[in-house]
């Protein structure tokens, strides 16, 4: 955890030395990896993986999802225990339901638009370039979780993070970068965050088998043989788009 945290605090200081040039775009790609696992960090403390407290792990993992990550730790949390409840359930684990992306036949028929039509019939080829959005849809999901009227369990202070993250982050990159520069610096740096925390998640889905609505499993094979990227590296391609990509963490 440590380590994060020098890395992250020596990234902000590269990119706040380095000033107005183009190499900033790399001080970008550095950030999207590091803030990367330190959301991995903020998933595992969220398991009570870190400390033999619960409190202590509960609020580690809501300081790195808010304030360093920029990710709603309450929006997350109920999201991520419905995945694991019922991994790759259809109906029940939300991960495996998405607007441009569809798991089963029924999925990629249900929509009525027919752009969103054709994305899910391409999806093959549009997979990884969706993915570098996937970054700016966990930010929004969190933010309108956040100051919606949804109940969220520790509003002011799930807000108050949010608002000094984002904010913070903001005021720094278009302090130290030119308007058009910083907006160019965000693109990089949300695209590929999301491109890496999307080819992290995918492999607990794509190609996995996938449980039916109706079918009911006792709690063993629910969990065993179900997702669980624990820590690694996985290599894995779509067969279409014929790019294979590395998705580690540790
Ligand atoms: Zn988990």
């Amino acid at each position: 955890m440590l380590g994060l945290l020098v890395a992250l605090a020596g990234v902000v200081f590269v990119f706040v030395k380095s000033g107005n040039t183009w190499w900033q775009l790399v001080t970008a790609a550095v950030l999207a990896g590091v803030l990367t696992q330190t959301a991995f960090l903020g998933h595992d403390a969220a398991h009570r993986q870190i400390f033999k407290s619960g409190k202590w792990n509960d609020w580690t993992s809501l300081i790195i999802a808010n304030l360093l990550v920029g990710i709603s730790y309450g929006w997350w949390r109920k999201k991520h225990t419905r995945h694991h409840a019922n991994p790759n359930k259809q109906g029940s684990d939300p991960d495996i339901h998405f607007t441009a992306v569809a798991f089963t036949p029924d999925q990629a028929q249900r929509h009525s638009h027919p752009f969103v039509r054709w994305l899910v019939a391409h999806q093959g080829w549009w997979f990884f370039p969706i993915l570098l959005l996937e970054g700016i849809n966990l930010h929004i999901s969190g933010i309108r979780r956040v100051f919606g009227r949804e109940r969220v369990e520790r509003r002011w202070v799930e807000s108050t993070l949010l608002l000094l993250r984002i904010g913070g982050y903001l005021a720094i990159v278009f302090s130290v970068l030119p308007p058009g520069k910083a907006v160019v610096f965000l693109i990089v740096q949300l695209g590929l965050f999301g491109l890496y925390m999307g080819a992290s998640f995918a492999p607990n889905h794509v190609g996995m088998p996938l449980v039916s609505s109706k079918l009911k499993l006792d709690f063993l094979r629910r969990q065993v043989n179900r997702p669980g990227f624990v820590g690694g590296c996985v290599v894995y391609a779509t067969s279409r788009f014929g790019v294979a990509v590395l998705a580690c963490r540790w």
